[in-house]
């Protein structure tokens, strides 16, 4: 069996809550992350999807090793990345590279996009100094930008331009995974499509891993491999991409399945999941299943019993007590009435 690239194992993530400057913080600690067991291999591409604050941008800092788990570790090709140091360190760091969803925040404003390029270069000494320039204009090219654009400062670019900016820069670290955290979110629905092409063309032409996270599951399934649904810092469910849409064995997938705006083909319809209210607080999260408060199908032990992690097969698994008749059903699904 082959070491998977990068590995997730029972990792832990807690924040003390920060107070103002009239008040102290809530009693007890955030939750961000429990218990969140992931692999990422080679030339695969990872959807992660979830609410805002289910705890996928922790998670992105801990796969690119900004933070270190509270519990649990990271192994990066079979190495706990904890452990790593000096030279090994530094490799690790150049060999994941983090997307941002605001281009121009993640870029100095007082440096041509061709200095913010070339940092990374001249920081791994990859090229000798006086090739720098060419690399820099090969990686505009190979991003769609031209070799001019190097001169130009991040505010004169567009919001996709400067993604596709941001795109060359991780890359000219010329890293094995690339962590995209919400990389289209901001950009304008028309340049959404170029911007995802481009990556998946990259994935092909490199053999990059990505993890791709967003809260849009039609954004994630143009991308991913396999999907990984977060709910209050754990994952609810994880599987090959197409067995996650077709037979999602979670509610709490299931509800944002049927949030995409899709109209189904005469003859069909959908029964659309309409989640109530705000998760409830990382702090204090509820007993048995987190998920219990909004779920459209809970049980009475949903309330008190922590749910199993159920094989549905093909490594697609689900945490539910109901996986196998949620992956049955049609809800959030189309399905034909005549
Ligand atoms: Fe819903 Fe119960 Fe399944 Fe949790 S365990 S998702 S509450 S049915």
């Amino acid at each position: 069996m082959t070491t998977p690239l990068l590995e997730l194992d029972d990792v832990h993530q807690t924040y003390r809550p920060k107070g103002s400057i009239f008040s102290r913080g809530p009693a007890g600690l955030v939750h961000a992350i429990s218990g969140v067991t992931l692999t990422i291999n080679s030339g695969e591409t990872v959807g992660v999807v979830g609410e805002s604050g289910c705890g996928k941008s922790t998670l992105a800092r801990m796969v690119v090793g900004i933070e270190d788990p509270k519990q649990g570790a990271v192994r990066w090709k079979g190495a706990d990345v904890s452990t790593l140091r000096g030279p090994e360190r530094k490799a690790f760091h150049r060999s994941i590279q983090l997307i941002f969803q605001d281009p121009f925040a993640s870029l100095d404003p007082r440096r041509t996009v061709g200095q913010s390029i070339a940092e990374g270069i001249l920081a791994h000494d990859l090229v000798p100094g006086d090739a720098v320039e060419d690399r820099v204009q090969q990686l505009l090219r190979q991003v769609g930008l031209l070799p001019v654009h190097a001169r130009r400062y991040p505010h004169e670019f567009s919001g996709g331009q400067l993604q596709r900016v941001g795109i060359a820069r991780a890359l000219g670290v010329e890293p094995e995974v690339l962590v995209c955290d919400e990389p289209v979110s901001a950009l304008d629905v028309s340049v959404r499509a170029q911007v995802l092409n481009l990556l998946n063309q990259l994935k092909t032409e490199l053999g990059l891993a990505i993890v791709f996270i967003a809260h849009d599951l039609d954004v994630v399934q143009h991308m991913s491999d396999r999907i990984v649904t977060m709910y209050l810092g754990k994952i609810v469910e994880q599987g090959p991409c197409d067995a996650v849409y077709e037979s999602a064995g979670h509610p709490y997938t299931r509800a944002l399945l049927s949030a995409v705006p899709k109209k189904p083909a005469p003859g069909y319809r959908i029964d659309r999941v309409v989640l109530e209210g705000d998760p409830p607080s990382p702090i204090n999260p509820p007993p048995g299943c987190p998920f219990h408060t909004r779920c459209y199908a809970a049980i009475a032990k949903c309330s008190t019993v922590v749910p199993p992690s159920v094989d549905l097969g093909d490594g697609h698994r689900a945490t539910c007590h109901l996986a196998e008749e949620v992956s049955r059903s049609r809800v959030g699904q189309p399905y034909s009435v005549v």
